[in-house]
């Protein structure tokens, strides 16, 4: 029963350590060194790639090391912090056909049910003799930027196919938008209050910026040569989320920040958008209408699209067909380890039960039917690219 191994995991705190001061409960590896032992029992080759005493990524890899074809589960070893909640975080409670606790949906869930669908006796061990490879990697840091799904892609990690394990209500997400989060400063020249012209009031050249930041700088993405089956997902945004600027009331502003997120779809090029934000701000600085500026990226996650016709979504829709009827594919406006990821592997699609609605809220739960099916499609999945594939065949079965 997946439910067993979830209770487990929540019972494992692992908060993000931006999230919490806690010391009790914050940084991942109590649920790495669970994870990797869970993986050694199983015949995994496990790897523990720490970053510093507390954090680090678990990499565990089953079958040959030179396969026809690798499958990858990622999921993220943190959950956002506790502040607020209306249950215990990690003491699980079954009631009313859900698991609660913290992670129970984002995404320990998920990973309960990858894992569960892996411990089939022998199925492991056909796809191995297939010459497929499985990977299962616990990443940390997912919550606050995405760190350790980056290094994996910086060290190489590839897949042929990257399941990437979050709830999507058992949809296939096989397209993301990515996010670019810039903080711009401006600089005016400070002065009396009484004599504006005397000065160079920041907060006025960040009211010049704005009506920019809106309109033209949506466009300067570039062409996207994205995959013409994800316009379900809506164009690039950008949201202004926090503003800040001046000293008091009778002093020109000699300063104005703005934290800015704009969400990229595929193929637009964050590259070309800081060229163009750059530019824009030199131009406000060559008009008199400030005197510098700053631009800090404070996130930078890439979007990824994986076309519908790839043969991991075609595996899966067949699973998702053999478990419940239907296969649903969709897209999403939030981001998640996949983008990283996106950059080393050749496909890759979030799969996992779960509503993200209930992610990072107070009274964090999972629906118990949901996760078992999930577990079910999991499993569906590698006995399909099993069956394709063949035994011993390397891919002579189509
Ligand atoms: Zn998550």
């Amino acid at each position: 029963m997946t439910v067993e191994l979830l209770k487990e995991l929540i019972a494992i705190p692992s908060v993000n350590p931006e999230h919490t001061d806690d010391a009790a409960i914050a940084n991942e590896y109590r649920l790495a060194v669970f994870l990797s032992a869970w993986l050694s029992e199983r015949g995994f080759a496990v790897e523990y790639d720490a970053v510093g005493d507390l954090r680090g990524n678990v990499i565990g890899r089953y079958g040959p090391a030179q396969a026809d074809y690798t499958i990858l589960f990622a999921a993220h070893l943190d959950t956002v912090g506790i502040d607020g909640m209306t249950i215990d975080p990690f003491k699980p409670v079954i009631k009313d056909g859900r698991c609660y606790g913290r992670g129970a949906c984002d995404m320990k869930g998920a990973l309960a049910a990858a894992l569960t669908a892996l411990d089939q006796p022998g199925l492991l061990a056909s796809l191995a003799d297939s010459g497929i490879a499985v990977w299962v990697v616990g990443a940390y840091g997912e919550e606050t930027g995405n760190i350790g799904a980056q290094r994996l892609a910086e060290q190489g990690l590839a897949a042929d196919a990257a399941v990437v394990l979050e709830p999507t209500r058992g949809a296939i997400v096989h397209a993301t938008k990515g996010a670019l989060w810039v903080a711009v400063t401006l600089y005016g020249q400070g002065g009396h209050g009484s004599n504006p012209a005397q000065g160079c009031n920041a907060i006025l050249a960040a009211l010049r910026l704005i009506p920019w930041l809106q309109t033209a700088w949506l466009e300067s993405g570039g062409e996207t040569d994205a995959p013409p089956d994800i316009t379900t997902m809506g164009p690039g945004t950008v949201n202004i989320g926090r503003i800040q600027g001046g000293n008091a009331i009778n002093i020109i502003a000699p300063q104005c920040r703005l934290e800015i997120d704009r969400r990229l779809v595929p193929g637009e090029s964050p590259d070309q958008i800081l060229a163009a934000l750059d530019q824009q701000l030199q131009a406000l600085c060559a008009e008199g209408h400030a005197t510098g500026y700053d631009v800090e990226v404070l996130k930078l996650g890439p979007a990824f699209a994986t076309p519908i016709h790839a043969q991991l979504v075609a595996d899966l829709q067949q699973a998702l067909q053999t478990v419940t009827g239907e296969a649903v594919l969709d897209t999403a406006a939030w981001h998640s380890d996949a983008g990283a990821l996106s950059r080393t592997c050749r496909e890759v699609v979030v799969f996992g039960p779960g509503d993200i609605a209930q992610a990072h809220t107070p009274d964090e739960f999972i629906d118990l039917h949901a996760l078992e099916q999930g577990t079910a499609i999991l499993r569906a999945y590698l006995e399909t690219v099993c069956a394709r594939r063949g035994p011993g065949a390397g891919g002579a079965i189509p």
